[in-house]
């Protein structure tokens, strides 16, 4: 075997062929420039392997693949109905290597396994199955305008679409964009984030399986400022699809500008929760509970703000750190037990550390956590669940994504006052709303200035509803019908039926 695959066995014993390469034309090449990156476990710091990092000359051959797979007559012109088959026979063979995959995404991410398998693997399976089902289903209209014309549209694909995905759900950030862009027909290069690059490399193999045509899909690893870079500076990239911060965003906005491509970009948040004195307190824990502390807390959408109405105040903050002490049970992420792994990188980690010292020193109170979790072997990048109350509206702690198990919590008196300060940001992602009133529900979440409203819940998505932000947290939506939009034309073609000059 050449050293473009290798054997490996994950710390629950499951055995795998990892490839190394970039994937390219159904095919795993070294690149060119021979330089690597290496995963790193972030359960216990060991390295897991490297894999080949793209430069930007390896950019230019997977754009040059894509182009060329996007021209072709068997992609190009496939019939709608066999380009669906191709997705759902994908989706079949993501079901086939579930465990495989959802034991890679741990690994390499941290995440627990229980969450990889049932949650990042259904969303996978999902989303692929969910687009595969629009492929023949992408209509244009008829446009009447007068017997003398013809006119109607066609809603073809953009072309090659770029797309770079963040590190926290590495295979169902994949599906959200590979989805759409193949069922309408473009073709894709995909950069996975350097902290995660193995499940991708994975799912390459079940591409190729799949019976997708060369360079239709190709994947590349390698660090955003080099290969991601590349990729939305390059010239003959039509699209480019973005999920990770708000900085990172602003620069492919402007390097995406070089030729004009399409954008849709996904980015940072500071979303608040708002729990009113009328809420049922015990759903309003629970749901705020998951919409901080899962997956680490490494979630765009984490609704990391509390604000609750000061008559319950002080319930809700003791129910809640009973309920977090409880729940949040930080480990293996191989334990079936565990609630809460650890931050993917050494970079995070210390992060979601150096947040901690500023909420102390900034004078908040820390009511739990606030510390690094050493009971997992003494090693890993695992952090206590923590909570902040007293927080002042001015703190960082209250300004700034945190990206880890870390919430602040602050009281409010009305109703206005909630949505003036929920509004206060400049990100606009997701935000959440705990009452038992329904008109106050629907009034407040439409004045909440956020891409998603939750009302009594929080992050719990779903696949067919549009999801993305206002404000600086994004640009265009992904899932759902609207997910289409952000990977078609609308042609509009004349046909003269009879005016004569
Ligand atoms: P985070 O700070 O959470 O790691 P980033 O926004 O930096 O998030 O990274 C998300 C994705 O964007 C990753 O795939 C990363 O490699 C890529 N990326 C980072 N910087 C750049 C850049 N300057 N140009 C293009 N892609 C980038």
């Amino acid at each position: 075997m050449s050293d473009l695959f290798v054997e490996l066995t994950a710390p629950n014993g499951r055995k795998h062929t990892q490839p190394r390469g970039l994937f390219i034309n159904n095919e795993f090449v070294p690149s060119k420039s021979g330089e690597t990156l290496t995963s790193i476990n972030p359960s216990n710091e060991s390295e897991i392997v490297s894999v080949y990092a793209a430069g930007p000359e390896d950019v230019d051959t997977a754009v040059a693949a894509a182009r060329k797979a996007f021209k072709d007559p068997s992609w190009r012109d496939m019939d709608t109905t066999a380009r669906g088959d191709l997705l759902f026979k994908l989706a079949e063979l993501i079901e086939q290597h579930r465990e495989t995959l959802a034991t890679i995404e741990t690994w390499d991410n941290g995440k627990p396994y229980q969450v990889s398998l049932n949650d990042d693997l259904s969303e996978v399976i999902g989303t692929i199955k969910y687009y595969a089902g629009y492929a023949n289903k992408i209509h244009g209209q008829v446009i009447d305008t007068s017997p003398a014309k013809l006119a109607y549209t066609i809603r073809e694909p953009l072309g090659v679409c770029g797309q770079i995905i963040p590190w926290n759900f590495p295979l169902a950030m994949a599906a959200w964009k590979l989805g759409p862009a193949l069922c309408t027909g473009n073709t894709v290069v995909l950069k996975a984030a350097e902290q995660t690059p193995l499940s991708i490399l994975y799912l390459g193999t079940l591409i190729k399986e799949a019976g997708f045509p060369p360079g239709v899909v190709n994947f590349l690893n390698g660090e955003g400022r080099k290969a991601g870079a590349a990729l939305a500076q390059h010239l003959d990239v039509d699209k480019i699809a973005f999920t990770g911060s708000t900085a990172t965003g602003k620069e492919i906005m402007k390097m995406a500008a070089v030729n004009m491509k399409n954008i849709t970009l996904e980015t940072g948040g500071k979303s608040p929760l708002l729990v009113f004195d009328d809420c049922d307190l015990d759903q309003a824990v629970k749901w705020s509970h998951v919409g901080i502390m899962y997956n680490q807390g490494q979630v765009c959408t984490a609704t990391s703000r509390i604000l609750v109405q000061e008559g319950i105040y002080d319930k809700f903050v003791e129910a809640f750190k009973e309920y977090v002490s409880k729940t949040s049970v930080v480990g293996d992420p191989f334990k079936d037990d565990t609630f809460q792994g650890p931050q993917v990188t050494k970079t995070q980690y210390e992060r979601v550390l150096a947040y901690i010292e500023s909420g102390k020193s900034d004078g908040a109170k820390l009511v739990a956590g606030g510390e690094a979790y050493k009971d997992v072997g003494g090693k890993g990048f695992f952090v206590s669940p923590t909570i902040f109350t007293n927080v002042k509206d001015n703190m960082r702690i209250y300004r700034e994504e945190v990206f880890g198990p870390f919430v602040v919590i602050s009281s409010f008196k009305t109703e206005e006052e909630a949505i003036e300060r929920a509004n206060d940001t400049t990100y606009g992602l997701g935000a959440a709303l705990f009452t038992q009133d329904i008109t106050k529900g629907h009034r407040v979440a439409r004045l909440i200035e956020a891409g998603m409203v939750w009302i009594n819940s929080s992050n719990d998505s779903d696949i067919r509803i549009p999801f993305g932000g206002v404000k600086q947290s994004g640009i265009g939506r992904e899932l759902g019908e609207a997910g289409l939009e952000a990977y078609t034309n609308k042609k509009a073609i004349h046909v003269n039926l009879g005016t004569k000059l």
